[in-house]
């Protein structure tokens, strides 16, 4: 079994590449759920939906949301005169009517979602990487804000000064992501922020050492491709982070954790092998190949 730590998108395009290349059933995800947050009376998990929906082959061309969806509820909302800023087409807030039910009905996040797998068809694991609350808050000049605030209303403007994983220091990887993560071949950490999408997971207390310990190599996947970000405000997270820009600053981020890493560039002071090729997925073709040639580099790896 292929365990992988994901994001949204960058995480998700490696998640369907793997997916393609290993097998569905033969991937775990263990997504971020710091971005979580109720909207509209429902539970949204904006990180585990998105890797679900490419994992479905029904992510839209935008990035974000299902493909073909429609609009008639937040028409409806803002004619209705409610804040509606946080967009959710009619078939992804189907999904998060699906996971809310379950939640209510006292299941824990872990089993919620899966129900939103279950209901796309995907055969992978998606697990949230915890059942606890985990809310990630950004400060910026402007003062704290909650993440979806400060992406979609704040447009992701820096320079951010400050991240808090609030609630992560009490939650719990849940029984599910730490047997994943003993049990797995291969652990492959995803092209995503290293900041705020793969740093509340490993904020969680217990999954940076289940990483430590796991027999299986850890490699991670750079989320730079030519020394650019593809999409998001990854670099002034990092630069707010205090770490270099760029590849390098996404080793560094990892530093201690890794038995491998994959990129485009050479990485001075890298303390483990490296795997330079081309990091771009694309299309399906570069998503199959980025995931064949990390998979084919973590076994030849050893702990
Ligand atoms: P978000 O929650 O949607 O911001 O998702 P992520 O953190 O997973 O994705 C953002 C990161 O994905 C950015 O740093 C991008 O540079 C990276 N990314 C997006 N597409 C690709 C790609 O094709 N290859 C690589 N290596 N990284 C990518």
């Amino acid at each position: 079994v292929i365990c992988l730590l994901a994001g949204g998108t960058g995480g998700a395009k490696l998640a369907r590449g793997i997916a393609d290349v290993a097998g569905a059933e033969e991937l775990t995800v263990i997504a971020n759920t710091g971005d979580d947050v109720e909207v509209y009376g429902v539970h949204v998990s904006p990180d585990p939906d998105l890797i679900t929906y490419w994992l479905a082959d029904r992510i839209d061309e935008r990035g974000w949301g299902i493909e073909g969806d429609t609009w008639h509820v937040m028409d409806a909302l803002e004619a209705a005169g409610r804040p509606a800023w946080f967009r959710l087409g009619d078939a992804d807030l189907a999904m998060c009517l699906v996971r809310t039910e379950a939640l209510r009905r006292g299941a824990r996040l872990t089993d919620a979602h899966a129900e939103v797998v279950h209901a796309m068809g995907v055969g992978s694991r998606v697990l949230p990487m915890s059942d606890d609350p985990v809310r990630t808050r950004v400060r910026t000049p402007r003062g704290w804000s909650d993440f979806q605030e400060f992406m979609i209303v704040q447009r992701s403007e820096g320079p951010v000064e400050e991240v808090q994983f609030d609630g992560a220091a009490e939650a719990h990887p849940s029984p599910e992501v730490l047997e994943a993560l003993a049990a797995a071949d291969a652990i492959v950490i995803g092209p995503s922020n290293p900041i705020i999408s793969i740093g509340p997971i490993l904020a969680v207390p217990g999954i940076r050492e289940a990483l430590v310990d796991a027999r299986a190599p850890v490699v991670a996947v750079s989320p730079f491709v030519r020394g650019e970000v593809v999409k998001g405000p990854t670099e002034a997270f990092m630069a707010g982070a205090g770490l270099p820009p760029g590849t390098p600053g996404a080793a560094a981020a990892y530093e201690g954790l890794l038995d491998g890493f994959v990129a485009d560039e050479r990485v001075p002071g890298l303390d483990a092998p490296l795997l330079q090729t081309d990091v771009l997925m694309d299309g399906a073709e570069p998503r199959r190949r980025v995931a064949q040639e990390t998979l084919d580099f973590a076994a030849g790896l050893g702990r």
